[in-house]
């Protein structure tokens, strides 16, 4: 498999050690890194980091009612973990998105975009966050477009170029309101990305311009 060689910065890498990340990021984080093991292997370091200062904290600070409080989180968490179906049909689907998709990227309820797009949303965040999968065809281009807050992407099949370059399976990139890009997938095959957009899209082409307000009210 080639390597991807977008990776997120070590910011959100740290927050999402530190379990800080909204969900919606998280699974982006998520499902870079099973396609990365150099951002795997600094994931464990800072895992390490973060245990062993967390050993170092005087336990008198922690309160008893903190203690049980953390105490029964755990064991809630214990009980609450979902069974992951670790046999999926298509196993090239990263194992944090299997809970939305567990039969196959062709079995799921994908909606027309475009010509080129179709797209199903997997969930929303608490946060407000749509987390989403994108699916772009061969040679197919996704419209000139920017958004109101940050946009995380991570390619899980196929490729595409933008302004800034070829992007390959597993990479991940965030683009933020100021960056206006048109992906473009390559010719060779479709491109499936898992797409985190913490605002709603705004196209800056003079007919998607037109079409804005309906996208807004959640028309299309
Ligand atoms: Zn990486």
């Amino acid at each position: 498999m080639e390597k991807s060689y977008s990776h997120p910065y070590d910011e959100l890498l740290t927050a999402y050690s530190a379990g800080s990340l909204p969900l919606s990021q998280a699974l982006c984080i998520s499902a870079h890194l099973e396609h990365c093991d150099g951002c795997a292997s600094k994931l464990k370091r800072l895992n390490r980091v973060g245990s062993e200062l967390m050993q170092n904290l005087r336990p008198a600070r922690a309160s008893a009612t903190l203690k049980q409080k953390l105490m029964e989180r755990l064991d809630s968490l214990t009980e609450e973990e979902p069974e992951v179906n670790t046999e999926p049909a298509d196993a090239s689907i990263p194992r944090c998105l299997r809970q939305f998709i567990d039969k196959g990227y062709a079995s799921l309820q994908w909606k027309r975009v475009s010509a080129d797009i179709h797209s199903v949303e997997l969930c929303r965040d608490s946060n407000g966050a749509k987390v989403e999968l994108l699916k772009i065809k061969a040679g197919g281009s996704a419209s000139t477009h920017t958004h109101l807050g940050d946009e995380y992407t991570v390619i899980l099949e196929g490729s595409f170029s933008d302004e800034s370059g070829l992007y390959r399976q597993g990479d991940f990139l965030v683009r933020d309101e100021t960056d206006r890009h048109t992906p473009v997938a390559t010719q060779d095959r479709e491109c499936i990305c898992l797409a985190v957009t913490e605002g709603p899209v705004q196209l800056t082409g003079f007919f998607n311009r037109m079409l804005n307000p309906f996208l807004r009210r959640g028309y299309a």
